[in-house]
């Protein structure tokens, strides 16, 4: 397979003020769509963030017009046949033969990612505007806490690649299972104002008012305690483990990689003959925002 063109050095943005840390995917031209690059990068920018005495709180946001439009499945930077240094102890996916690859591949860089992200012992917030869609919501769920806009929307349609749901399956614990149902079965936009009505995001904001409300918010959690905020995170983690978290990810993520076996069993893809275009048209064409 062709090499990467990437169109830059940094998928990340780094900055510091105030005791608050802001990484900005930056990849606007593709939705930031996350290609290997990009998540090693954030992954990067987060153990950066937790190094650092001075950072308090770390805010994630989007560039351009979307916080996220999902895992990369067709841009130029598209990487997910190249080896890259990993960060679980998982080995290197890129010359692995059949279901094994990307198996490999989506342990080290979903599942195990969006723990260590999850598990960060700062407090973390999704700065959530424009489109937040399927590998988008496993960055906003792992954050603690979700600031959007009132223009965002909430959407995973990956049931149209025949496959149940994004990697990091935290539907049924973000909603409730009739909800995640709903909105899995359809594949349609979630309005910030009904995420916000069914707990998956804290504040919904006028669109011009996001960044205001969402460092102001920061910098009040930036006065707490390191230790106690630490505490506190982890003990909230571990309860969402007990009621389910992890168990149920687990669960899924075999269901998942069955899927895409199926998928590459029926001599396709491993999604389903879904590609950027396809999806883009379904996301549009099918229409409607549930409320
Ligand atoms: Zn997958």
């Amino acid at each position: 397979m062709a090499a990467p063109l990437y169109e830059t050095d940094e998928p990340v943005l780094y900055a510091l003020a105030d005791g608050i840390s802001t990484l900005t995917l930056n990849r606007p031209q593709f939705g930031n769509a996350q290609n290997s690059q990009m998540t090693y990068a954030l992954d990067a920018a987060f153990r950066r963030a937790v190094d650092d005495d001075a950072v308090r709180v770390i805010v994630l946001r989007g560039a351009g017009k979307h916080f996220n439009a999902g895992h990369d499945i067709g841009t130029p930077g598209q990487d997910g046949d190249q080896p890259f240094p990993r960060v679980q102890l998982w080995w290197d996916h890129s010359d692995k033969p059949g279901a094994e690859k990307l198996y490999a591949r989506e342990q080290e860089i979903y599942i195990g990612m969006c723990r260590r992200w999850h598990d960060i012992p700062k407090p973390t917030i999704a700065m959530v505007h424009g489109a937040c869609i399927a590998g988008g919501l496993m960055l906003a769920w792992v954050c603690d806490l979700i600031i959007a806009s009132d223009d965002a929307f909430f959407q995973d349609p990956v049931v149209r690649m025949g496959v149940p749901g994004v990697e990091y399956f935290a539907h049924a614990q973000e909603l409730n299972p009739r909800i995640a149902k709903e909105f899995l079965f359809l594949g349609e936009r979630m309005s910030a104002e009904r995420a916000h009505m069914m707990g998956m995001v804290n504040r919904v904001v006028p669109r011009d008012q996001l960044e205001a409300e969402t460092y102001a918010m920061a910098a009040r959690i930036a006065q707490q305690p390191r230790m106690g905020l630490a505490l506190t995170k982890q003990v909230l983690n571990r309860i969402e483990e007990l009621q389910g978290l992890r168990a149920g990810i687990d669960l899924a993520f075999g269901y998942h990689h069955l899927a895409h076996a199926h998928n590459q069993a029926q001599g396709g893809d491993a999604i389903g003959g879904q590609d950027l275009r396809s999806m883009a048209a379904a996301n549009k064409g099918g229409g409607g925002q549930t409320r």
